[in-house]
């Protein structure tokens, strides 16, 4: 657990508050992302980034470097990512699944994808297993719908994968201590059992490919930084273990739509982000009402410009909603300058957000066609 004394808390399962990105680098010892680190992943991924990339959205790693100098010696790595199935996808979400498509689309890379229907289960009390695992599949259907070469997914669907978890998931249980579980997440005596174990379970599918081929395979985690605390433990006992440590590349958090914290999918939150089942005319009512940075009158924006640093719309335009560069810097500069006014902002949001998920939910449909071939059963 890492909480700020003054103003926000980040653990895997809750974010609260104004988070400050850079100090979480600090907090959890992450290396930022520079400019020529980005050049080389550039380079490699055939000249061009994805806009999370090029505008800090993902902001910083863990041994990217070394990741980088395998697949270039010839030993390419594995992508790996999650999701724990608690309610529907939102835009935050989709997030690591956009560039884990990117990724293999440029370089053939194999995706690895875990399904925690077991986690959300120990830890969210109101939902039952049968819940989790139907959501799971659900979410699924989303989370695969950026674009992916079937052959090249695998699904660890952590009841119906079990058996290929579990003897890793030991060898992980056996080297961590409930004091570290409790330190690195901040465990009270009330917190089940369940959920004390649940770390060596997200640990597993880092080592799988490696124990399946018997030899070290590279794997790179695509996530939100709150989700570093878990593979902080996986990789402390990656070493012992006979495995490489898994590489993390972290994105920030989308903020929600009322502007703090990150968007959440619980229930009572579903004005504060843009789901990916969202119709029309939601997307037009929750982002009308959205959180910006602007001023409180027109004239005070006009002379004073507006903030797009804490605007809930501006962090939406920072993602793909402006595809090119030239726009994103020119929605900026306005922003701050009081020539572009929220309401017109939004205006111009509103449809690119409609056309988006009109298009999702259609690849959504494909998808749902070959998901089940990807499952591990094992
Ligand atoms: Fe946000 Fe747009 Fe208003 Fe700037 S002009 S604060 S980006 S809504």
């Amino acid at each position: 657990m890492e909480k700020d004394e003054e103003s926000f808390q980040v653990t895997p399962w809750k974010v609260e508050g104004k988070v400050d990105f850079d100090r979480l680098v600090e907090l959890f010892g992450t290396s930022r992302i520079d400019p020529p680190l980005l050049a080389r992943l550039s380079k490699l991924l055939g000249g061009d980034l994805p806009p999370a990339l090029r505008r800090g959205i993902y902001y910083s790693h863990r041994d990217l470097p070394w990741v980088l100098d395998e697949y270039t010696k010839g030993n390419p790595f594995f992508l790996y990512t999650g999701r724990g199935p608690s309610g529907d996808v939102h835009l935050g979400h989709l997030l690591p699944f956009e560039l884990c498509s990117f990724i293999q689309q440029r370089l053939g890379v194999d995706l690895w994808v875990q399904i925690t229907d077991d986690e959300r289960f120990l830890f969210k009390r109101e939902l039952t297993l049968q819940d989790t695992h139907r959501l799971g599949l659900e979410n699924l259907y989303d989370l695969l719908a950026p674009g992916f070469d079937p052959r090249r997914v695998h699904v660890l669907f952590d009841t119906r994968s079990i058996r290929a978890l579990y003897p890793i998931a030991l060898e992980v249980a056996r080297r961590v201590t409930f004091s570290t579980a409790r330190a690195v997440f901040g465990f009270s005596p009330e917190n089940n059992i369940g959920s004390i174990f649940y770390t060596a379970l997200q640990s597993a599918p880092a080592f799988l490919p490696s124990r399946k081929e018997g030899r070290p395979i590279p794997c790179l985690i695509p996530c939100g930084i709150d989700q570093d605390p878990h593979f902080r433990i996986t990789r402390d006992v990656a070493d012992p273990l006979g495995y490489p440590k898994p590489a993390l590349l972290h994105n920030l958090l989308i903020p929600g739509l009322q502007g703090t914290g990150k968007m959440s999918s619980s229930s009572d939150a579903r004005e504060g982000a843009i789901y990916l089942n969202d119709g029309p005319k939601d997307v037009q009512r929750k982002l009308s009402h959205a959180f910006t940075g602007g001023r409180a009158t027109v004239a005070e924006q006009r002379k004073l410009g507006a903030v797009p640093e804490i605007c809930s719309i501006w962090a939406l335009w920072r993602t793909q909603f402006a595809e090119k560069d030239a726009e994103f810097d020119e929605i900026t500069r306005t922003c701050r300058s009081g020539e572009l006014l929220c309401g017109e902002c939004k205006g111009r949001l509103i449809p690119r957000v409609q056309k988006f998920l009109e298009q999702h939910q259609e690849r959504r449909e494909q998808v749902k066609s070959w998901v089940e071939s990807t499952i591990v059963e094992a």
